[in-house]
């Protein structure tokens, strides 16, 4: 990864700066501040999905009062490039969720794919709820109709790196989200 100014380069692609880690800071307390409201004298389980949701979840869940309880998932991601590789993986879930406030704590949600199977997986399990939590949601490529109950930001349907989120393995650790712009021409 290599820095200009305001430029960086992930592994073959530029990306200029997007969300501001003081922006993500806000979105996360905001989410966490209803999710308290929303469970108050009750219990959650979140349910991280590797491996981009990991920074999220591991901010938010420290802004959260309630009784927390992590589990992790694995959903199929991007794979090495920047479109979805049109099936979708679910594996790694090894805690028992019946009966418990099953909360997903995913990255983005762009097709909503992703979500959509892990709703239908999970909702085999026989948990007390489910809901949805997503640091970015890029609405207008939604095909299937999902409802997520906590958002951080509707974004445009641009290709973003950083805070857990990655470009062909990379970008993962960057403290702030970035957005591709190697089609600019300044
Ligand atoms: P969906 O199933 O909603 O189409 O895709 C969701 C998954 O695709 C996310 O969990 C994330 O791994 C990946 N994804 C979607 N949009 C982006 C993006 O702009 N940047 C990165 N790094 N991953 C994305």
């Amino acid at each position: 990864m290599s820095h200009s100014t305001d430029r960086i380069r992930v592994h073959d692609r530029m990306f200029r700066p997007y969300i501001s880690q003081h922006e993500i800071d806000e979105m996360t307390s905001r989410i966490a501040a209803s999710i308290n409201a929303a469970f108050a004298g009750e219990e959650l389980t979140v349910l991280v999905i590797l491996k981009g949701a990991i920074l999220f979840a591991s901010d938010l869940i420290r802004k959260i009062s309630v009784p927390v309880s992590i589990e992790f998932t694995r959903a199929s991601s991007y794979g090495n490039g920047m479109t979805h590789s049109g099936t979708t993986r679910i594996d790694g879930l090894t805690g028992d969720i019946a009966g418990r406030n099953v909360m997903i704590i995913e990255d983005i949600v762009d097709s909503g794919t992703t979500l959509r199977e892990l709703v239908k997986h999970i909702s085999g399990l026989e948990p007390k709820s489910i809901t949805i939590t997503a640091l970015l949601s890029k609405p207008e490529v939604h095909k299937d109709s999902i409802t997520i109950d906590y958002v951080g930001r509707e974004i445009a349907p641009d290709f973003v790196v950083g805070y857990g989120m990655d470009y062909a393995g990379y970008g993962r650790q960057l403290d702030a989200i970035w957005v591709v712009c190697d089609d600019e021409t300044t």
